[in-house]
């Protein structure tokens, strides 16, 4: 744990008692200060109260005495409304942060020249957290991993010289960390996601901004527009320290995966003097153009932070992957299964279609608005596609005259179709799960999904 003892001996309003928010409630009580905690859920009340953490009122709390409030990234803090307690502690007066705030603060108290890797980004930003992660620690490096991937970033060992602090960074959490100042700075990309919290594309984007403009070091990426001009923007400031990163091909400078290498180039440098950092050929969970990207990133911030080219490529090439993102599910014979569980959406799906030359595709579960009609480009490389769950009838719609499917239903169904059709190739072929949907019509969350894919996998004969 990191005890904040930037505010000890005063109180501090506490909303939201998930994960990271009793972390942060019990990093505040072992840094000194008095916590009134609160949660609508009463079960989260119960635990944080059995944890230690002083439960409080805070509809009926006098908010007079309170130096802060600290918020859940869950918690609305402007779209679509500014929850109560926002609207409470604005009345009030007071701060409204989260805990990558208090940790930043605690940092720059006790160990300001600790080495902190902040990563954001619409999409990839828990693959890179991941992989720099397992490339440092496989460096022989110190590594507390966290934010808003697996641990709450309080629930850390504290900051020091020593130790690296590998933290995956929500726009939420963004926007509750005024103060956000990393050693180094990941934005790896920028999509309209997440409106209907942040309102505007240009307000998301100006919040996961603030993540590279705080950085000591900043690695932002060039390969959509909002991340560009972000990148040049930055690097108009005087004094900046800003390494472009692209997974397009060779730049002029910067870093970039050019074929499937990851470089490290100097301006005016050659390409053939270009340091390679990695080489992601044969590297299953780093399939495809997108894990390039965040390859590059991974491999930059591992560069930056000391590590040596030769520990970097080789630690990239021992990296397990992530549960559920296109992830080796085992084989049966010829035919490779892989677990993409986590695309809910199509532009998921299609990084995943990008990946592969020829896919048995499962496919379906809660349609989400759009469909998949964005995948066509694909069509051609589906041998057949097998569909599941609510979007069976609209799929099917969608894939009529161009791609051959069969209605399967249920996932246990859909596996067993479609290693059997695989297997009658003789050939080497993929059964590529994923959905492109939402999990709620059949199963609770798309990790019960892909551990369901996964077991019917292991139980075919
Ligand atoms: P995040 O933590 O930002 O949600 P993940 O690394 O967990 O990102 O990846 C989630 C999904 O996003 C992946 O399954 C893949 O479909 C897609 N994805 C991952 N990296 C990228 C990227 N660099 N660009 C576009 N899509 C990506």
């Amino acid at each position: 744990m990191t005890p904040v003892t930037t505010f000890a001996g005063r109180s501090v309003a506490l909303f939201g008692l998930g994960g990271s928010g009793l972390a942060t409630a019990r990093a505040l009580v072992a840094g000194g200060a008095a916590v009134a905690a609160w949660d609508d859920a009463e079960a989260k009340r119960a635990e944080a109260a059995a944890a230690g953490v002083p439960v409080v009122d805070l509809a009926q709390a006098d908010w007079a005495g309170y130096s802060a409030l600290v918020l859940s990234p869950g918690v609305p803090l402007t779209h679509p409304a500014p929850h109560w307690t926002v609207e409470k502690a604005r009345v009030a007066g007071i701060e409204i942060i989260g805990d990558i705030e208090l940790f930043c603060r605690e940092r720059r108290a006790v160990a300001p020249d600790a080495p902190f890797v902040a990563i954001t980004g619409t999409n990839g930003k828990s693959t890179t957290t991941a992989l720099l992660a397992h490339v440092l620690r496989e460096a022989g490096v110190d590594v507390a991993m966290g934010g808003n991937i697996g641990t709450p970033i309080l629930a850390l060992p504290p900051p020091s010289e020593e130790r690296v602090h590998v933290v995956e960074v929500s726009s939420f959490q963004i926007d509750l960390a005024p103060t956000l100042d990393p050693t180094i700075g990941c934005l790896i990309n920028i999509t309209p996601d997440h409106l209907d919290r942040h309102g505007t594309l240009e307000a998301y984007a100006a919040i996961k901004e603030r993540l590279v403009a705080g950085a000591r070091t900043a690695l932002v990426g060039v390969d959509d527009d909002l991340t560009n001009a972000i990148g040049k923007r930055l690097s108009e400031r005087e004094g900046s320290d800003v390494y472009p990163v692209s997974a397009r091909g060779e730049r002029p400078w910067g870093f970039f995966a050019s074929g499937t290498e990851i470089r490290a180039r100097n301006a005016g440098e050659t390409l053939a003097d270009a340091l390679v950092l990695a080489d992601l050929a044969g590297v299953e969970p780093l399939r495809g153009r997108h894990n390039a990207q965040n390859a590059a990133f991974a491999c930059a911030a591992a560069w930056l932070s000391g590590a040596p080219p030769e520990a970097i490529a080789a630690a990239v090439r021992t990296f397990p992957g992530l549960a559920h993102r296109m992830e080796q599910a085992g084989a049966r014979g010829r035919v490779r299964f892989v677990n993409d569980s986590k695309a809910t959406n199509a532009d998921s799906t299609e990084v995943a279609l990008a990946a592969y030359d020829r896919v048995f595709w499962i496919a379906g579960g809660k349609p989400k608005a759009g469909g998949i009609a964005s995948l066509a480009p694909h069509w051609g490389k589906i041998a057949k596609a097998y569909l599941i769950g609510a979007a069976t009838d609209a799929f099917a719609a969608t894939l009529d005259g161009h791609v051959a499917y069969e209605r399967c239903g249920t996932l246990d169904v859909a596996v067993v179709r479609a290693a059997e059709d695989a297997a009658a190739t003789g050939e080497d072929e993929v059964v590529l799960f994923s959905p492109a949907c939402a999990s709620f019509d059949q199963f609770r969350n798309f990790e019960e999904r892909g551990e369901r894919f996964k077991a019917l996998v292991a139980g075919l004969g």
